[in-house]
């Protein structure tokens, strides 16, 4: 892989693996522990799901600014999240995504073998993220352009189910479309103050556990 990259002349190439590199080796500093996130986030360029004036910063830990008032998580929480969604599950199986955003997390969630479906309720957005992703060689995603809230009825029930926007609590259809044993992890607040929260659907029902501060948009009603 390096040596291909270097007969190409590409030196961004080489130069991006190794602050990738980095930037894992920070993660695993930071408390992630689970292998295949970490090589996940090792294989996705997150600087090609970035405006090309912000992609030096790329692989800092921060979010960024994706377009029309939306933002890329930080690579600490879409490490976290993942880590969390995929918890106590070998395969990581049928997931849905709330929020495609740029389609980092989309990346990231292919990356470890996860089937993936994503929504997103902005058309422009959702343009852009498929263009991400075809840059990056995922292309097998199933990306919707539609109101997250709904879910997808139809493809129900999924393993995981993660919401990449702060809701003011969990959207009922979502919680009906996990399979038993099945995690959703999602913020819950306003813009003020908001948290993860844990979802695991249990044959004795819901079990509801509270993780740590975050600071998502709002999960908004609608499509665009
Ligand atoms: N996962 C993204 C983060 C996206 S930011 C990433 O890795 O970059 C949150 C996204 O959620 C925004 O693009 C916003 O438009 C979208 N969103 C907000 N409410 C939504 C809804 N009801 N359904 C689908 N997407 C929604």
């Amino acid at each position: 892989m390096a040596q291909s990259l270097v007969a190409a002349g590409n030196n961004y190439g080489m130069l991006s693996e190794r602050t990738r590199m980095r930037m894992v080796e920070r993660l695993r500093q930071q408390g992630i522990a689970d292998e295949r996130v970490l090589a996940a986030m090792f294989e996705v360029p997150r600087h090609l799901f970035i405006d090309q004036a912000l992609a030096t910063r790329a692989y800092d830990d921060v979010s960024l600014p994706i377009g029309q008032g939306q933002t890329i998580s930080q690579p600490l929480t879409v490490a976290r999240m993942t880590e969390k969604l995929l918890e106590g599950r070998a395969m990581p199986g049928k997931i849905l995504e709330i929020g495609t955003g740029c389609g980092y997390q989309t990346a990231v969630l292919l990356k470890t073998g996860a089937q993936v479906f994503s929504i997103e309720r902005l058309a422009g957005i959702l343009d852009k993220a498929r263009q991400n992703l075809r840059n990056a060689k995922l292309v097998h995603a199933r990306l919707v352009h539609g109101d997250g809230h709904l879910g997808l009825p139809d493809i129900a029930p999924f393993d995981g189910i993660i919401i990449t926007a702060a809701a003011r609590q969990v959207p009922t259809p979502l919680l009906e479309q996990l399979a038993e044993g099945g995690r959703l992890i999602l913020p819950v607040g306003d813009q003020q103050e908001q948290h993860l929260w844990l979802y695991e659907k249990t044959t004795e029902g819901i079990r509801k556990t509270k993780l740590e501060a975050a600071k998502f948009v709002p999960l908004l009603p609608g499509k665009q």
